[in-house]
Parts: C-alpha cells; sequence; structure tokens
C-alpha cells in the first residue's frame, strides 16, 4: 500500500500501482469525469501514470492552469499529426501549451500552410479527437530515439542533451512524438479547436538558426467556450486602448518626438490631471506631503542608490555637459531624490512618519520592439511617495497605504482584484540584505495588515525583491484579464546606502525603514488599463465631458449658453454643439466621443426652461425633460455613488 496526500490535507492509503485517476474515482466519479491532469511531488504526471511510492497528488481539471496546460498540449499532439499527413516530410520541433493555447513550431521544407488550409486542418483535428485516442508514455533509449529521429536534426539536437533513461515518447493514434509527458487521458475531451495564426519563430529563438514556422492554436472541451473566447478577443480589439485613445483624442504619439514618448492632448491631460486630483485630495488627508524633483540626477545620486550597478548598461546613457567629468543620468527612479530631501534637516522619532509624495516623471530606456502603446514606453509618470518610518510604525503604515489603495480601486470601478505578499525564500538567506529581525517583523506587518484589511491575497515565498518584501495587487477587467496594478514595497536598502537617520526615544541614532507606494503604478500604464476596462466610459466624475447641448437649431443657440452656464455653475463639464447639422448627426457623433449625456435643447424646453436628457449607449430609451437644477442633482447624485470622500 501507499499513502497518498491531498491538497486539502488528507492522507489516503491506495494499493501500489494505483493511477491518480484511481485515486480521482474513489474520491467522487464527478471529479473523474473532470480529472484531466495530474502532479504527483511537484512533478507533473499522466492521469494514468501508476504511483509507486508515497507521495502528495494535486489532481487538475480544466478550471485549473495546470489543467488547461495538459489540455492544450495534448492538442499539439493531434494538430502535430495531422500535419504530418497533410504536409508530408515535414520536420516537427516542439510544441508546448501557452498562456492562451499552444504552438508547435515546425519545418516545412519547400511545402507553405496558409490561412485557406486553417479549416480542413481544424475539422481534420476535431475528427481525430471524436476517435478518443489513448495519450501513453513509452521509454526509449537513446540510441533508439536517434536512430527514429535520424531525418529530424532538430529533434537529433533534443534527444542528444537529454540523458539515457529519461527519454520517453508519447503516443496516440498511429502518431508518436518525443515528449516529456503531461497530457489529458484522451483526446475526446478536445471538443473545439482554432489555429489562430501562423508566423515564422527562429529554432530556439536564436536568430543565426533556421526560421520555422510557427501555428499558433487554441481548443476548449466546449464549443461554447471557443465561441466566447474569439468573442472575447472580438472586444479586446475594440476596447484597445491604442485605438480609444485616438478616438478619444487623450493622447498620440509622434515619430519625430521619439518611440515610448507619449503626447498628452487636452482631453488627456485634462484626464490626468482629475485624477491627480483625485490621489492629491486623498493623500493629503492620509498626511502626504507633496514635493517636486527635477528630471536629472548626477550620475553619483543613482551610484549612491545602486540603480547605475543595476541598470546602467541597459538604460538611457549619461548626459555630459561642456564641463569636464560632469555627468547626469534621465531619473529612472524618484526614491534617491527623495531620499535626499529627507537628509535635508536632522529627525528625531517624535517626527515620524514623514510621507513625502510626487507625480515624478520617470525614463526608463525600453527596446523599440518592447514598446506598446501606453502600457510599454520610455518615459511615464509615477503616482509616487515614500514614507520613511520607524520600525514599530511599519505595521500602521501598511494598513493606511492599503486604506488608500483599496479606495482608489473603488473609486474607479475595479472591484475585482487578489493580492499578493511576496516574502523572503528561507532556504536562500544570503540573497537578502537587511537585518533577519527586521525581514520578519516587515513580513509580519504586511501579512496582518493584508488579512486585517479582509484582502483575498496568496503568499508567494522567494518573490520578495532583495531589499525588502512587498504587496501588490491584482486587477480583473471587465474582459477577465489580469493586470498588476498598485504596489507597495518595504525597503531596507535605501536608508542604509543614504545614511538615513532619526533619533530614537533611546537618544540614538537608527535607520528609518522606508516604503515605496504607487496606487496606480503609473498614470500612463493605469490609464491605459482603465480604458481597456471601461471600454473609455470612465466613471462619472473623471469624463472629460460630462454633458454636451445638442441644439435643434442656431435659434436655440443662446439658450444653449445659457444652460451651458448653469451647468459651469454646477461643476459640471460640458459644451455646445452648435454645427449647422441634423441633430441625428450630432447624436451620432456625440455617442462616438462616448459624453455620457446629451442634452437636446429647442422650441419647447426654452420655453418652459427645461433641457431633454438622452443617455450614452441607451439609443434615446429613458429619455427625460427636467430643469437644469434637476438635471445637476441628478448628475451630482450619479458621481456620490462612485466618488466618496477618503476617510482617514
Ligand atoms: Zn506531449
Ligand atoms: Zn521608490
Amino acid at each position: 500500500m501507499i499513502k497518498i496526500s491531498l491538497p486539502d490535507g488528507s492522507v489516503k492509503e491506495f494499493e501500489k500501482n494505483s493511477t491518480p485517476m484511481d485515486v480521482a474515482k474513489s474520491i467522487s466519479e464527478g471529479l473523474a469525469r473532470n480529472v484531466i491532469s495530474a502532479s504527483f511531488n511537484n512533478t507533473i504526471v499522466e492521469t494514468t501514470t501508476k504511483l509507486t511510492t508515497d507521495g502528495s497528488l494535486i489532481l487538475y481539471t480544466w478550471n485549473d492552469k495546470e489543467g488547461k496546460k495538459a489540455f492544450w498540449h495534448s492538442t499539439s499532439h493531434v494538430m502535430a499529426q495531422v500535419l504530418e499527413e497533410k504536409y508530408p516530410g515535414i520536420k516537427l520541433t516542439l510544441g508546448p501549451a501557452i498562456e492562451n493555447g499552444f504552438y508547435y513550431d515546425i519545418d516545412f521544407g519547400d511545402q507553405k500552410i496558409t490561412e485557406a488550409d486553417f479549416k480542413t486542418i481544424e475539422d481534420r483535428v476535431l475528427e481525430v479527437s471524436r476517435e478518443k485516442h489513448e495519450f501513453k508514455m513509452r521509454p526509449v533509449s537513446k540510441v533508439e530515439a536517434l536512430e527514429i529521429y535520424k531525418n529530424n536534426e532538430y529533434k537529433t539536437e533534443l534527444i542528444s542533451n537529454l540523458e539515457d533513461g529519461t527519454i520517453t515518447f508519447c503516443d496516440h493514434a498511429n502518431f508518436f512524438d518525443l515528449c516529456r509527458g503531461g497530457h489529458i487521458p484522451n483526446t475526446g475531451l478536445i471538443k473545439a479547436m482554432k489555429i489562430m495564426s501562423v508566423a515564422g519563430a527562429y529554432w530556439r529563438g536564436d536568430e543565426k538558426n533556421k526560421q520555422l514556422t510557427r501555428v499558433y492554436g487554441i481548443s476548449f472541451p466546449k464549443q461554447k467556450d471557443l465561441t466566447e473566447y474569439l468573442e472575447l478577443l472580438e472586444e479586446a480589439k475594440r476596447r484597445d486602448h491604442r485605438k480609444l485613445g485616438k478616438e478619444l483624442e487623450l493622447f498620440a504619439f509622434s515619430q519625430k518626438v521619439g518611440q515610448g514618448l507619449p503626447l498628452w492632448l487636452p482631453k488627456g491631460a485634462a484626464l490626468r490631471d482629475r485624477l491627480e486630483q483625485f490621489l492629491k485630495k486623498a493623500q493629503k488627508k492620509a498626511g502626504y506631503e507633496q514635493v517636486v524633483t527635477p528630471h536629472i540626477g548626477q550620475k553619483e545620486l543613482y551610484v549612491t542608490s545602486g540603480h547605475y550597478a543595476k541598470y546602467g548598461a541597459d538604460s538611457f546613457q549619461p548626459i555630459h555637459t561642456p564641463a569636464e567629468g560632469e555627468e547626469f543620468l534621465l531619473k529612472p527612479m524618484n526614491c534617491p531624490h527623495h531620499c535626499e530631501i529627507y537628509n535635508t534637516r536632522p529627525w528625531s522619532y517624535k517626527d515620524l512618519p514623514k510621507r513625502y509624495a510626487e507625480f515624478g516623471t520617470v525614463y526608463r530606456y525600453e527596446q523599440s520592439g518592447e514598446l506598446h502603446g501606453l502600457t510599454r514606453v520610455r518615459g511615464f509618470t509615477q503616482d509616487d511617495a515614500h514614507i520613511f518610518c520607524t520600525p514599530e510604525q511599519l505595521d500602521a503604515e501598511f494598513k493606511n497605504v492599503i486604506d488608500l489603495v483599496l479606495y482608489v480601486f473603488g473609486s474607479l470601478g475595479f472591484e475585482n482584484f487578489t493580492a499578493q505578499v511576496s516574502v523572503r525564500d528561507l532556504n536562500n538567506p544570503d540573497k537578502y540584505i537587511g537585518s533577519v529581525e527586521n525581514w520578519e517583523k516587515a513580513e509580519n506587518a504586511i501579512i496582518s495588515a493584508a488579512r486585517d484589511k479582509g484582502l483575498n491575497y496568496i503568499i508567494e515565498s522567494g518573490e520578495a525583491a532583495f531589499y525588502g518584501p512587498k504587496l501588490d495587487f491584482m486587477v480583473k477587467d471587465a474582459l477577465g484579464r489580469q493586470w498588476q496594478l498598485g504596489t507597495i514595497q518595504v525597503d531596507y536598502n535605501l536608508p542604509e546606502r543614504f545614511e538615513l537617520s532619526y533619533k530614537g526615544a533611546d537618544n540614538e541614532m537608527h535607520r528609518p525603514v522606508m516604503i515605496h507606494r504607487a496606487p496606480f503604478g503609473s498614470m500612463e500604464r493605469f490609464i491605459a488599463i482603465l480604458l481597456e476596462h471601461t471600454a473609455g466610459n470612465f466613471p462619472l466624475w473623471l469624463m472629460p465631458e460630462q454633458a454636451i447641448i445638442l441644439s435643434l437649431s442656431e435659434k436655440y443657440e443662446n439658450y444653449a449658453k445659457k444652460v451651458l452656464s448653469l451647468l459651469e455653475n454646477n461643476e459640471i463639464r460640458g459644451l455646445i454643439d452648435n454645427r449647422n447639422e441634423t441633430i441625428g448627426k450630432k447624436i451620432r457623433d456625440a455617442e462616438v466621443k462616448k459624453i455620457p449625456f446629451m442634452i437636446i435643447v429647442g422650441e419647447e424646453e426654452e420655453k418652459n426652461g427645461t433641457v431633454s436628457v438622452r443617455r450614452h449607449g441607451q439609443e434615446g430609451k429613458g429619455n427625460i425633460t427636467v430643469t437644469v437644477e434637476e438635471f445637476s442633482k441628478i448628475v451630482s447624485e450619479e458621481i456620490s455613488k462612485t466618488l466618496k470622500p477618503f476617510i482617514v
């Protein structure tokens, strides 16, 4: 008998040579139907692998990342089988699962696969799948494996790097492939499959090697899942922040200014400003003080901070001046500047914590191929702040920062998020600087703060930076995509490097602890994510324009102006469309601009001192006629639902 422990902590006895599928069956028939992959003692196994020793077993279904991985990798075997059938003589190389689906890199020789071929390949993959072929692993000796693949230089290279005795093939139907394992029980589970694209890819990612054809695919256990996935992709395209940014006239790029350097247009700048004011107001309440620091600093500053040693070579290179030996760097981080602000005078423990905040613009070199809209840029503004406190204050400070981050998320409509606490790898103590005692204090402070604040969090050991543990927030957007937003980081390194100190109650000098934090992360990336999350329908308080006044004809222009000034008195941002166009055209244009309220004024309205209100995206349903006062009340009530004051 062998003892198998399961993730819920239970331990059960099984006959030797039982399989993960046997274990699943012993738990429930329902589980057995859904199990598609497993890991035993942290190694991926087949559901049919015979277990011969005690150990811990995890069973995966489609809902697990590992389950999807096995599903997609297995489909890549079936696709490879079909491609070999259709294009005899092609050379297979590697076919792994990726984040969404899988690919197979193939040397097609003189043959070529095009989009016109996709459909027949997909149909044949499903036909083979319906035959319910089992995936079976088989050991093969190195000599034999090399003989089998003697005409495939890629597989030969892979096999040459493997130890004899560890080489396995996977069989299904009449097809085999060199493979380490990790498959679903049989092909019958694959109910939907699509080839997404083909692209060139160098063997082993090295451009000196031969270029292969990478065939990307994805598969699902239900046809419905594929349909939903394709719809999601379409929606993501519609919401692409680069497209919306252009349509809403928020930002632009100019080749003349330079790649990765966004230009904020008036509406985008106003949006940024509103976000900044919103955070500044909350930060003021939370005891932060605004500071301003320059965009460049002496190279020495970053030598002291350690940034130069770490990033110097891959960054913007030093700026030289006419003076000999004078070198400056574009600011890659605000922290060193803030440390020097702290150092401008002596502090007592009674003065702490000090909280310095700055919307600080930083510059980091990214390769041009890595640049992407506002999410990967070369110059961006962080909503940065650094808190300098005593070790005893860390706990409370951490909780305050969490409150602020949650306030930001709530006000901007991010409701679905989780937190990750990154702590030390206890097996590698040499990797970290700072005393063990301080690390323990900081890690406990973060974990208890996360728990007390009711966060849904996970702890990742070994994920901490060398200088301190951290807490990251991951938000899920409206399309279910996960983004890392907002980070809170404890740092013992910079206070040491900049020799920061304060006088303690014991009259001795001590080092403060430093917290880096940025709820948005950066203005650029945050606005990109917010654009894609809301599809440009920002919370009402943030909209560049909240209302547009559409006059039925020029005759009502004066009344339109009067309405606008009344709205402005109520702090509602509006504008007038007084073009000589039909009302239908004006409405269509306002819809494209996603302006929340369209205010139609004509003879009736002028006579009665009212406005007709139409909402964006509602095709005229629920239009109402109210006085300007009543309309202002509707707007302010709606705003107060999302934008509440920050309470400390
Ligand atoms: Zn495989
Ligand atoms: Zn910092």
